[in-house]
């Protein structure tokens, strides 16, 4: 489509006049013949007749404003000669591009009874929902979310939840920790948490009883793989604290729980157990959710599926977060802890037989869960 700016006229005689009108019609002409589509029609109407930047507007105001009176009844007689012609072109142009749209409609035309494209709205990890159905559990007993990190100093992963250094209970946790602290003190000797536990005291540190917090969270072993171990897991750690917190307090709490996880039907049952930082300590056993407690292969034919630890707070953990808040008084407060490990309760829920499978981020596995 032609650019050029409209030129001034010097001259305003007739001659001049027809020579500057007709090179004009000219190129609307050559511009309408060579319009395709409806955006090209409409292109050419706003170049010509467009109210601010057409060219029609220009020679208005370039020619008729600067022409001597005389001559401004021939140059206007002109102007709306060639302002027909342009109207005319535009008409035809646009006619012409109705059949074209009509082409172009026929030519996109959707087929609204095909299937429609599938999107992708991503799903929760089983690892994920487990964690989050296992916290609104205790939620819905007013245990609000506690969080920390997971690079740990010695003191707060073991120290603190009285594995003291060199005790034996150290060595049933094999440790990740950080290279290159030859001069830190054991007591700041940074480490890959081995539990959710180091969470309880910071809790405890900052804030007097009572407390009632869950702990989900990441937490790393230097455990070799296979079928039910992986050097990074996950659990759900429990701390209540208050006054006249008892054990049968412990038991309803967790047995509530297994029967909101696993349904109304599971029953608990306790053993003694030994966690240094509970006193005393318990393992828990849930009837098998398989075979509803009458025995079969998941629960090696015993009916019972062990799924928990717990215990009550020990005294001398008390301690410690009594260092920072007096009010841990282990003769005044009493409490409990529990801990479970949220892959062996995801493979359970979903019938995994390998821990792995969680992480591979296969597709064909992780579909399942969408
Ligand atoms: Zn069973």
């Amino acid at each position: 489509m032609t650019k050029e700016a409209i030129p001034n006229l010097s001259e305003f005689n007739d001659s001049a006049l027809d020579k500057a009108f007709s090179t004009l019609e000219k190129q609307a002409r050559d511009d309408a013949a060579a319009l395709g589509s409806p955006e090209a029609v409409e292109a050419f109407r706003l170049e010509w007749l467009g109210r601010k930047q057409g060219r029609l507007n220009d020679v208005s105001a370039r020619w008729l404003k600067s022409a001597p009176p005389d001559a401004k009844k021939a140059l206007g007689q002109r102007f709306n000669a060639l302002k027909a012609v342009v109207e005319k072109l535009l008409e035809d142009a646009a006619d012409a591009g109705g059949s074209w749209n009509d082409t172009a409609l026929a030519a996109e035309a959707i087929d609204i009874t095909l299937p429609g494209t599938r999107r992708l709205t991503g799903a929760e990890h089983p690892i994920t929902r487990t964690l989050n159905e296992i916290t609104s559990v205790f939620a819905a007993l007013g245990y609000s979310v506690g969080v920390g990190p997971e690079v740990e100093t010695d003191f707060y992963n073991f120290e603190c939840m009285n594995f003291p250094p060199g005790h034996p209970a150290r060595d049933t946790q094999d440790t990740l920790v950080i290279a290159n602290q030859d001069r830190r003190s054991q007591h700041d000797r940074l480490l890959l948490r081995t539990h959710t536990s180091p969470v309880q005291m910071r809790t405890m540190e900052s804030q007097p009883p009572p407390v009632r917090i869950v702990i989900p969270g990441k937490v790393h072993r230097n455990d070799a793989q296979d079928a039910t171990h992986s050097p990074i897991f996950h659990q759900v750690e429990g701390l209540c604290v208050d006054r006249n917190i008892t054990f049968s307090d412990l038991k309803g709490t967790l047995d509530h729980a297994m029967k909101a996880l696993f349904g109304s039907s599971v029953k608990t049952r306790f053993f003694p157990s030994f966690f240094p930082f509970t006193e005393p300590s318990a393992d828990v056993q849930i009837s098998c959710i398989f075979c509803g407690g009458k025995g079969c292969r998941k629960c090696k034919q015993s009916g019972w599926i062990e799924l928990l630890g717990c215990g009550m707070v020990d005294p001398a953990v008390f301690a410690f977060a009594a260092e920072k808040q007096p009010a841990y008084d282990p003769k005044k407060i009493s409490g409990f802890a529990f801990g479970m490990g949220v892959e062996r309760i995801a493979m359970m829920k979903y019938g995994i037989s390998e821990i792995g499978q969680l992480y591979a981020g296969d597709m064909r596995f992780s579909n399942q869960f969408a």
